[in-house]
């Protein structure tokens, strides 16, 4: 295989991938057929492959329902309790209400089990392993990883104008779960009307996440050819390349994951059953590989605690040529903020156009095969293997 059709023949897993089966939405049928391929990928090329089975959300769109719907019910029953309780007592409530969403919220984004999981839709789901041996005696262990399903095309996602929007209001609903108790105090205590006002703006906001939450699942999954067919199709290709050329002293984990989409459910089942044998390695999760002519790497991340890259590895990456790219409070995050999130070293690489803060594509309707590009996907194989 001469040095750049690597990138083309990512490109045909990518492809194949993402043209049978459209829309590997977590724990589903179409997500556990991409598993089958890479699984039979794998095998021929001579390896001796796991498969982990486990249960995972299938949506996180029913999450934040829920989270937003205990904060939407802490912000209408105001006036019924105040009428049965009293002022203060009814703030004591909801309070409770807004308090416990916030703990949902903190719970599920440090990737943690979270109440009320199990009256959330699940189903099972897989990551597929597999180990590349050092040729001589492993020194180092080096977990490559990318995710096998694709996410909701939520509205939001759906142009450039209204990914910004999301990204912007992500944190003020977040952080409004601890603002709009505050505010209705400060109402309380000093009887201005701005106060209430403020509280109301984000019950506003507080709604829309719930509606959003509640109606999410009724469209289409992405077909998911950048996020994430680009980077399965990366990783397999690394997976060929280490059987044909085994690093002297590195042991590789190839890791293909499900359920990243709903919260990251594969990485923390794969982190739950390896983290001891795996404490001391590098992490490398690939992510929308397929678009791009830069390499970008996430110098922080996290929903509602931000996580940073480790000062030494960010400095590796960037001479490089890599650049950074922060996701924090942003209302996104990978399978990285749990690794990070376990103390655990590592960094997720994805390709993007030089300049540009958004993503290509996505969680788009129009993230199709046709838009990938064999030179990103040959530029994220190169960099990987130089880093390896
Ligand atoms: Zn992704």
């Amino acid at each position: 295989m001469t040095q750049s059709s690597w990138g083309r023949r990512a490109l045909q897993h990518a492809r194949i991938l993402t043209e049978s089966t459209p829309g590997r939405g977590s724990a589903t049928r179409h997500e556990a057929q991409a598993a089958v391929y890479v699984h039979t990928q794998l095998q021929r090329m001579g390896y001796e492959v796991q498969q982990q089975p486990f249960i995972g959300l299938r949506s996180i769109w029913f999450f934040l329902a829920m989270v937003f719907g205990f904060a939407s019910l802490g912000h209408i029953g105001g006036p019924f309790l105040a009428y049965s309780l009293g002022a203060w007592s009814a703030w004591g409530v909801r309070a409770a209400l807004f308090g416990f969403a916030f703990y949902l919220m903190w719970r599920k984004f440090t990737f943690r089990r979270f109440p009320l999981r199990a009256s959330l839709p699940q189903g099972p789901s897989q990551n597929v392993i597999a180990v590349a041996p050092a040729r001589e005696t492993a020194r180092r262990k080096v977990v490559v990883s990318a995710h096998l399903d694709s996410h909701r095309a939520v509205i939001w996602f759906a142009n450039d104008t209204l990914t910004r929007l999301y990204g912007l209001l992500s944190p003020v609903a977040v952080y409004g779960l601890l603002l709009a108790p505050a505010f209705y105090a400060l109402a309380l205590l000093s009887g201005l009307s701005a106060f209430s006002w403020a509280g109301a703006a984000l019950g506003v906001l507080h709604f829309l996440g719930w509606f959003t939450g509640v109606t999410a699942d009724l469209g289409r999954y992405s077909p998911g050819a950048n996020d994430n067919a680009s980077s399965v199709g990366v990783l397999l290709t690394l997976a060929e390349r280490l059987r044909a050329e085994p690093l002297p002293d590195t042991e590789v984990w190839l890791v293909f994951t499900g359920c990243e989409e709903t919260g990251g459910d594969g990485m923390t089942a794969f982190l739950r059953d390896n983290e001891d044998a795996l404490r001391e390695a590098l992490f490398l999760d690939l992510e929308m590989c397929g678009i791009g002519d830069e390499i970008a790497y996430i110098s922080a991340e996290g929903v509602v605690r931000a996580r940073k890259i480790v000062p030494d590895l960010a400095a590796r990456l960037e001479e490089r040529g890599a650049r950074p790219l922060s996701l924090a409070h942003l209302g996104a995050f990978t399978e990285m903020g749990a690794v990070w999130e376990q103390g655990l070293r590592g960094a997720c690489l994805l390709s993007k156009p030089a300049g540009g803060h958004l993503i290509p594509e996505w969680h788009r309707l129009t993230d199709t095969a046709d838009k990938l590009q064999p030179e990103a996907l040959q530029r994220m194989h190169a960099f990987v293997w130089d880093l390896l």
